[in-house]
């Protein structure tokens, strides 16, 4: 589209959308431009540098909001309040499509990151109606949206009545939800599945890695389930045949057939971790069933450790070797103490089996290990997600403070994945500015359209666009957050708004600001 400063009616509206490409902007009364009547918008960016890759822009120029939306772009825009942007990039907020740190604090870290709209696609959530309403009621700083868990959903049918109030992060490793399912009680979680995807749940995570003993037809159901609802899946693939002699199918390889054989868009959770040493291996098969026109997206995060529950079936000691790894490479988060040797590792597993642990899968330090790192970072359309968790170390009602207090702990990934991406994809590999963006806003937000049944107005910044808007210095964005201090906040955002409200202004939160939407399904 044209940039020029449209005068805010009805008629601009549509027609920026009608540009954009977006819909749903509302029906339109036509009438003149009253291009003399000096405009004051409620809110604009100023002297900044848009870069929005959905439109082909790079440029000097102000950004106009009006409630919501983003209602114009032009020079010397006048506004009720004016952030100045000067020698920063003003872009499309940033798409998380893997966040587990749903909380008002993991929103927080994710804001100073750059993120304005934070997901829950890969575990998903069980009981999505109610999910949205709770969250809805508490409030929260970004954007958020739930998929339907189809490890919740198992855990329904084949764990009922053993759960004893347990929560699902407590159930989790239990082996009773993860054994292979008969046809009856494969009818009854493809059901709940269902019910979940009529409640507005964005696709469906699928855990089948953590659940080895599920069968591949059962994958392939709930795939087909998703390609007949049109929505993704986000899976975190079963274990590679080289690092699991006993898999009951390649992990990479069941991914891939299922978006060939059932038509459904399967999306690869962090293929970083997932693929460790075989990067090259499984981004060809990605590749390749691409080339064939099957529906496969990816995406990785810059960190050479994973975190999970220390009770995950493939951290059992006797699994270690195979993956290459030592119990020593793996930190016990709680405690924040090294697991000595594999008697620790199974005291632990046995003590608190959700308890959440770092997994050194990769040393950054060492140049092999960094190189297969780029490579699932910088592969054609990879997109940046963070697998953010939730911080652990919190006293109760200490949730909403801030700064967040100093016991508080997570995998630094949760503050740092798009500053670190930055640094990795843009300062130190040469990419644009404007390809950070497409990998951190677009390409997820195009996941999203797939994900909500229709075109969404994120991931750009066209005029009727929803004003999720991320202000940075191009030289100064980068991660603080470290394996010993994992809640530092990324620096260089100046400003962070969200739905027309800031959330980040003159890089200081603002602590009452909870302009937080649910993203769900129409
Ligand atoms: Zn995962």
């Amino acid at each position: 589209m044209s940039i020029k400063s449209l005068t805010l009616d009805r008629r601009s509206f549509l027609l920026g959308c009608a540009a954009a490409g977006l819909s749903g902007c509302g029906a339109a009364t036509a009438r003149p431009l009253e291009a003399e009547r000096p405009v004051e918008f409620s809110l604009v960016i100023r002297g900044g540098r848009l870069v929005d890759p959905a439109q082909g822009v790079d440029m000097p120029v102000d950004l106009a909001i009006e409630e919501t939306r983003v209602a114009a772009i032009g020079p010397n825009l006048r506004g009720r309040t004016v952030l100045d942007a000067a020698g920063c990039v003003v872009a499309p907020g940033f798409v998380d499509l893997h966040s587990h740190a749903q909380t008002v604090s993991g929103h927080r870290l994710q804001a100073f990151d750059g993120v304005t709209t934070t997901l829950e696609l890969e575990a998903g959530t069980t009981q999505v109606a109610a999910a949205y309403a709770r969250v809805g009621a508490e409030g929260r700083p970004l954007n958020y949206g739930y998929s339907a868990s189809w490890a919740g959903a198992r855990i329904q049918v084949l764990d009922d009545g053993r759960g004893g109030g347990r929560s699902l992060l407590a159930r989790f490793t239990d082996p009773a939800w993860q054994r292979e399912a008969t046809a009856a009680e494969e009818d009854r979680i493809l059901a709940i599945l269902e019910t979940e995807l009529g409640a507005g749940a964005l696709g469906i995570g699928v855990l089948v890695g953590y659940a080895p003993g599920t069968s591949l037809g059962e994958y392939l159901r709930v795939a087909r389930l998703a390609a007949a609802r049109r929505v993704p899946t986000y899976t975190h693939a079963r274990d590679l045949k080289e690092v699991s002699l006993g898999t009951r199918m390649d992990g990479a390889e069941e991914l891939v057939r299922a978006a060939a054989e059932t038509g459904a868009h399967m999306h690869f959770c962090h293929v970083n971790s997932s693929s460790g040493r075989q990067v090259d291996r499984v981004l060809g098969l990605v590749d390749r069933v691409r080339r064939e026109g099957a529906i496969v997206t990816t995406e990785a995060y810059p960190y050479g450790a994973g975190m999970t529950s220390i009770g995950a079936v493939f951290l059992a000691p006797e699994q270690l070797a195979a993956r290459g790894l030592r119990p020593t490479d793996i930190v016990y988060v709680p405690t924040n103490e090294r697991v000595r040797d594999a008697e620790h590792l199974r005291r632990l597993r046995a003590i608190d089996p959700g308890g959440r642990c770092i997994v050194h899968f990769f040393d950054e330090t060492r140049t092999a290990d960094a190189a297969l790192l780029r490579t699932s970072l910088f592969h054609a359309d990879t997109i940046v997600a963070s697998d953010a968790i939730a911080l652990v170390g919190l006293r109760p009602g200490s949730e909403r403070e801030w700064p967040i207090p100093p016991d508080a702990r997570t995998h630094p990934r949760t503050a740092g994945t798009f500053a670190r991406s930055y640094q990795r994809l843009v300062l130190e590999g040469g990419l644009s500015i404007s390809e950070f963006i497409r990998r951190a806003s677009l390409l997820p937000a195009n996941v999203l359209a797939t994900a909500v049944g229709g075109a969404v107005r994120k991931g750009t910044l066209a005029v009727g666009a929803d004003a999720d808007v991320v202000v940075f210095k191009p030289d100064a964005f980068r991660d603080r957050a470290t394996y010993e201090a994992s809640t530092q906040v990324s620096s260089g955002v100046r400003h962070l708004v969200v739905a027309g409200e800031s959330v980040i202004r003159d890089g200081t939160l603002v602590p009452d600001a909870w302009p937080g939407r649910p993203v769900r399904r129409a």
